[in-house]
């Protein structure tokens, strides 16, 4: 059993032995009292009939003679023994004919009823409780024939029966305690045993994960609060696989990504050292060239792992979206014209302001861009437009950038905004295409707050959006 089943254990014991041992002895001292108040109205009302009766026997015969037999009829069934005496102490009835002719001392009448008919003392009374045991007290209770007043003290008599009856019942009690406890035990042990067993699964499972297993699941088959725990469990246990996935695939991409321009500097300078090459311009463009991808991949990767990590600089500032658009338009316009593309802007007025980094808002509409350019052919178009635009019911402004390019095949769409997806491997890397762009387009406007999507279709096309939250005014 492990620590906390002990635990459980130890607190069920303690808590089913104070409940049952309390609510027993509670029982107990209650039955008990309650019964000995029955008895004694039992035999209070007994001893006044007693009494009643002598009283009615003394006035019509003038005295005791011949009452012995009256007393044991009077005694009847009732447990005990009956002893008369008569006004001086001398025994004159005895219901197992022990005493007659005994006289009583001080102590033994004091102990007795008076029986007083009209104001004479007629004899005493005495109600020995158990029969046979000799250790019944004396029953006392002032009678005055004609009136009955009930007065002094009234035992509480038990009979041998009455006592075994007594014992029976709490005997009874004690048991159904004792039960009512071993089942609460055998419950909540059960009971116990359904909270630790999930718990146990999950300690197994965490410990499995912490080895490096990290496709282990717990199962999840109940509702409650421990249905909830196995649940998010499994999420984390999820999301810590796929980061790992993430992670391997990463340094794959990474390695990959910097062995193609490594291979193509180290066979050109190898060439040169063997004299294969000469080292002329040519060959020194094309180090230069590869070096140049190999620091813009790493520029690349440092702004993505910064964004992915929350720890990207931004330095926010309320600006105008259209100046900088405006700018990149500028620029990419060389570019267009050298190929023939026809470069549009529709830029209204009353546009919202941003608040955003100026830096990271011209790389967002340099990337998209600069891929525009890339994936349009000579003679084709890009349009620029910015508007006013609610995103699940904020105020903002949307960029898009529309090309009528190649477009994006269905499939691919999905994944174009993941880091080193490329739709067209040969033909993006020899085009300088790292298939960072866009990774880093979403990563700095979700930095912004701020949303980014694509819409294409293929053979006519693609719109890149972005939308970034107007300032608060
Ligand atoms: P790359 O550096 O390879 O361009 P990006 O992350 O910028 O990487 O883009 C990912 C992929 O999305 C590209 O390989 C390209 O196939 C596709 N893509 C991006 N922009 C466009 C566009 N305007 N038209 C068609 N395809 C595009």
């Amino acid at each position: 059993m492990s620590r906390l089943s002990y635990k459980i254990f130890g607190a069920l014991l303690l808590t089913v032995l104070l409940s049952v041992g309390l609510t027993s002895f509670a029982a107990n001292q209650l039955t008990a009292s309650q019964f000995r108040q029955y008895i004694i109205r039992g035999n209070t009302e007994f001893i006044t009939s007693v009494e009643s009766a002598l009283g009615t026997y003394y006035a019509q015969y003038q005295g005791w003679d011949n009452v012995n037999g009256v007393l044991i009829q009077l005694l009847g069934s009732n447990g005990g023994r009956l002893v008369l005496s008569d006004a001086s102490g001398l025994i004159v009835a005895d219901t197992q004919n022990k005493w007659i002719g005994y006289q009583a001392d001080e102590y033994s009448l004091s102990n007795g009823t008076l029986i007083s008919i009209s104001g004479t003392d007629a004899g005493y009374l005495y109600w020995i409780g158990s029969q046979g045991s000799g250790s019944g007290s004396g029953y006392g209770k002032g009678m005055q024939s004609g009136q009955n007043n009930s007065g002094n003290a009234a035992a509480g008599i038990i009979s041998e029966s009455q006592q075994q009856l007594l014992d029976e019942m709490n005997r009874s009690i004690w048991l159904s305690g004792g039960l009512a406890g071993l089942a609460a035990l055998g419950l909540g042990l059960l009971l116990a045993s359904q909270i630790i067993r999930p718990l146990k699964a999950l300690s197994r499972s965490a410990r499995r994960i912490a080895g490096g297993e990290l496709s282990q699941r717990v199962k999840v088959d109940s509702r409650d609060e421990l249905g909830e725990l196995a649940e998010s469990f499994n999420h984390m246990a999820q999301s810590l696989e796929t980061n790992e996935q993430s992670r391997q695939r990463l340094l794959a991409d990474i390695a990959h990504e910097l062995r193609t321009p490594l291979t193509v500097i180290e066979g050109t300078v190898d060439g040169i050292l063997d004299g294969v090459f000469e080292a002329d311009a040519q060959h020194l463009t094309t180090i230069k060239e590869e070096s140049a991808t190999l620091t813009r991949l790493i520029k690349d990767l440092r702004d993505i792992s910064l964004a992915e990590s929350g720890k990207l600089k931004l330095e926010m500032t309320q600006l105008d979206i259209a100046d900088i658009i405006r700018r990149q338009a500028k620029q990419a316009s060389i570019l267009a014209k050298d190929k023939s593309i026809a470069l549009l802007s529709d830029i209204p007025a009353n546009l919202s302001t941003v608040t955003g980094d100026a830096t990271r808002l011209n790389q967002i509409t340099a990337n998209l861009l600069s891929n525009a350019l890339r994936h349009t052919p000579a003679g084709g178009q890009i349009s620029l437009s910015l508007k006013n635009m609610l995103y699940r019911d904020k105020p903002g402004i949307m960029v898009s950038i529309t090309d009528n390019g190649e477009g994006i095949p269905p499939a691919d769409l999905p994944h174009i905004f993941d880091r080193f997806y490329r739709v067209n491997t040969s033909r993006a890397r020899s085009e300088g295409g790292s298939g960072l762009g866009l990774a880093i387009v979403k990563e700095m406007a979700e930095a912004h707050g701020g949303y980014v999507w694509a819409e294409s279709s293929l053979g006519k096309g693609s719109t890149f959006n972005y939308w970034l939250p107007a300032s608060h005014t």
